[in-house]
């Protein structure tokens, strides 16, 4: 009787067995590519009452409700302080060039002063579902990318956040960089005049291009995707625009209306 139920369970636990291995590789393969299209909300979820284009706030607006990623811009001061800010320049001071000291106290349109990454991130992993989309403004200059990368993968890996961030940056080498150092991290270029298959050859596994770049070169969604990278589409507000890039197939929308773009792909899916 023993021996029956031994053979009767032994092909069970096997098949259990892969049944967890099938949905464990459908986990991780969620975690390359979501399934669907997603919303990625732009600096932040800023456009309510109370919030300001990446600020903590924003981030919060974002996470409370429940988009899929939320994108941020990041500069790193004179003197090695990672702040959140979209331009090169806060309250016309440059930020590459000053120290934090210089630019600590000045505010966002809502009031709070400019989050260090620090700050941003240690609020961030209050959102356990939320990806961080984290831009690092960079023109290029080797020096700066080479202070700055170093200290961003470290402030990432002290709170396990690499599996929960996108990289993406306007500069190639900082995306090379990054592909090199993190070859399992999510690295998208933004620049849009690279075709995917070339990035691909550079170890960079996204494009997160304009969406007129998409419009131009429908084909480079196709391409990216038998590649296995991901596309990533921006700044798309318009319904009409993000209806156009739900049908060419992206898999995320950065957009300023991030609300609007979860009610679209909902109809879609109801439809
Ligand atoms: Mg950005």
């Amino acid at each position: 009787m023993k021996f029956s139920i031994f053979v009767a369970y032994k092909p069970f636990a096997m098949k259990k067995l892969f049944l967890s291995a099938i949905v464990l590789m459908a986990v991780i393969s969620c975690k390359q590519q979501p399934a669907g299209p997603q919303v990625v909300a732009h600096r932040g979820y800023w456009d309510i009452e109370g919030s300001a284009q990446n600020s903590l706030e924003a981030l919060r607006q974002a996470g409370e409700h429940g988009f899929y990623g939320s994108e941020f811009d990041v500069n790193l001061t004179s003197d090695d302080v990672l702040v959140v800010n979209h331009d090169f320049t806060f309250h016309d001071i440059l930020i590459a060039e000053n120290t934090y000291e210089a630019i600590k106290d000045s505010t966002l349109a809502n009031g709070e002063v400019i989050p260090t990454l620090d700050s941003y991130l240690d609020l961030f992993c209050e959102y356990p579902d939320l990806q961080l989309v984290f831009e690092l403004k960079s023109e290029g200059d080797s020096a700066y990318e080479a202070r700055a990368i170093p200290l961003l993968i470290e402030k990432l890996e002290q709170r396990n956040l690499i599996e929960r961030t996108d990289f993406i940056s306007f500069s190639l080498t900082a995306c090379q960089e990054m592909a090199r150092r993190i070859p399992a991290m999510m690295v998208e270029y933004l620049g849009g005049e690279i075709a995917p298959a070339e990035l691909k050859e550079m170890g960079i596994n996204g494009i997160d291009y304009h969406y007129t770049v998409f419009e131009k070169h429908p084909e480079w969604v196709e391409e990216a995707h038998s590649l296995g990278m991901i596309c990533n589409a921006w700044t798309v507000n318009k319904e009409e625009q993000i209806t156009e890039m739900l049908d060419m197939g992206v898999d995320f929308i950065t957009t300023n209306a991030p609300e609007l773009a979860e009610q679209l792909i909902a109809g879609r899916s109801a439809k």
